[in-house]
């Protein structure tokens, strides 16, 4: 260990940071992980939430019995009012990266709320999901709520075609899992799970219950249930090797996933 470190600091001093030899060096500490007891849930903007009492009522009765056996870091989506403010932003001509700060607002919206319903439990929002409170809430209550998309802001790198952030809230809460080192990442949504089309529009779909990251591409389906840099971020991760989609208009999904059953779909890296 003493020598690597040693040649890891000449290599750092003297390389390019994209040195080949400097990057390898970097790899050889041992593997890390910050939150390893934690899952990051993500409950969908447009899916779960805009749909109101109907689909968020149940899902907090279950987030409040399940926390008893789970720490949960609570990720919220943006939906509807974030795609309309898009379509008003792009119309206007404006860049990739206001429209980043336009949709953090919105999911920032949806954590306010869950956070209103979940304060009697004792779980609160918090407005950055960076550490700063984050370990002791979990240690304490087994949950915090945060606001799901990744606070690149302005600085969002834009995609090669369109105005619309490439990275929101699906990525923002990936992102989150990975970084800390999370046991899993789960998705909750308003379908099963990913289908061979989109159900709401193809009657024919069929499920999927398991499927790799380069079979999803294989099949033209990068571009369906998550946002497609999700599969890329999955296929390079570290720590986060597959990610669950569950439906949380089915109340039990979510318990199940994480006591580790296989409900929905579960996408793995390549
Ligand atoms: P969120 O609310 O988390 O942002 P989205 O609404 O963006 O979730 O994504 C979920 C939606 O993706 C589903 O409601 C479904 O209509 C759509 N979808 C598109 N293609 C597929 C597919 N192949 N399988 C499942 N769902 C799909
Ligand atoms: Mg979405």
């Amino acid at each position: 260990m003493a020598n690597t470190t040693v040649e890891l600091k000449e290599l750092l001093m003297q390389r390019s940071l994209t040195d080949a030899q400097l990057l390898a060096a970097t790899e050889a500490a041992e593997d890390f992980r910050i939150l390893p007891d934690a899952t990051v849930i993500k409950i969908g903007g447009q899916s779960v939430i805009d749909r109101g009492r109907a689909a968020v009522y149940p899902l907090v009765e279950e987030i409040v019995a399940v926390r008893k056996a789970h720490k949960l870091l609570i990720g919220t989506g943006a939906g509807t009012r974030a795609r309309h403010l898009y379509s008003i932003a792009a119309g206007l001509n404006l860049p990739a990266g206001v429209l980043s700060q336009l949709g953090a607002s919105v999911a920032d919206q949806n954590a306010a709320m869950l956070g209103q319903l979940l304060a009697k439990h004792g779980i609160s929002a918090v407005d950055g999901a960076g550490l700063s409170s984050v370990p002791l809430f979990l240690a304490e209550v087994h949950a915090v709520v945060f606001s799901g998309m990744p606070p690149y802001g302005l600085w969002m790198r834009p995609a090669v075609d369109g105005v619309i952030p490439p990275y929101r809230t699906d990525a923002g809460c990936f992102l989150v899992a990975e970084q800390f080192g999370c046991k899993a990442m789960i998705y909750v949504k308003d379908e099963d799970g990913l289908f061979t089309a989109n159900p709401k529009t193809s009657k024919n779909a069929t499920f999927i219950p398991k499927i790799s990251v380069a079979e999803m591409k294989a099949k033209g389906l990068q571009d369906s249930i998550l946002e497609f840099p999700v599969l890329d971020l999955l296929d390079q991760a570290r720590h986060i090797h597959q990610v669950q989609i569950v439906n949380g208009l089915v109340p039990g999904n979510l318990t199940r996933a994480l006591a580790g059953e296989h409900v929905g779909t579960i996408i793995t890296a390549s």
